[in-house]
């Protein structure tokens, strides 16, 4: 199987201020690109080759591992996105929230807290378990919750090349930034 990059759902310049076109121009086009490039390249003639790319996450290791996992969880993170996003989620998925962590501003304080704590490179997701329990995790590099047996709903990346453009060593005020461009609509339909 080859995989190919899917198009962003949007300009490259529409989620600005939140991220520049600059930062979405280099992390989907250029580093998104390597990593699927990679995959492609290390997956071929490997026992993981016919698999759906959510099986050789949970399967495979080292490069073939960091490098399918990157290529997914930047898909997830970037269409996550949309220029008309924000607010706050409805329905089941905030329901949950508020009712795991009190209120949706202590969700979104505890979820920045967590991807801020990353010591260096990283994820910090939103997931649930087959009870449809809410969890807050980081993974460090390529990790995915995927291979904790949890569903991933939410996810910001801490890699510096995902916000040094634009706020340098500001982690906090990057992952802060993004929640006024989530699309609660695709978010919600993962829970
Ligand atoms: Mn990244």
């Amino acid at each position: 199987m080859i995989y190919t990059q899917p198009q962003l759902p949007y300009p490259t310049d529409a989620l600005a201020p939140a991220i520049s076109k600059e930062t979405v121009d280099f992390h989907y086009g250029k580093h998104e690109k390597a990593y699927i490039d990679n995959l492609n390249r290390l997956i071929q003639g490997s026992e993981f080759e016919d698999m759906e790319l959510e099986e050789v996450i949970r399967h495979a290791k080292g490069p073939l591992f960091n490098n399918a996992s990157q290529a997914w969880n930047h898909i997830f993170y970037f269409f996550s996105f949309s220029p008309d996003g924000g607010g706050e989620p409805e329905g089941e998925l905030g329901d949950a929230i508020r009712a795991q962590f009190g209120s949706f501003e202590k969700f979104k304080e505890e979820f920045v807290a967590a991807g801020v704590g990353i010591f260096g490179s990283g994820w910090v997701w939103l997931s649930r378990d087959n009870d449809g329990r809410l969890f807050i995790t980081t993974t460090s590099n390529a990790g995915n919750p995927l291979t904790d047996g949890l569903t991933p709903i939410l996810t910001f990346d801490v890699w510096e090349h995902a916000y040094y453009l634009d706020y340098q060593n500001r982690r906090k005020d990057a992952l802060e930034a993004l929640w006024s461009i989530i699309d609660w609509d695709v978010v919600e339909s993962r829970y």
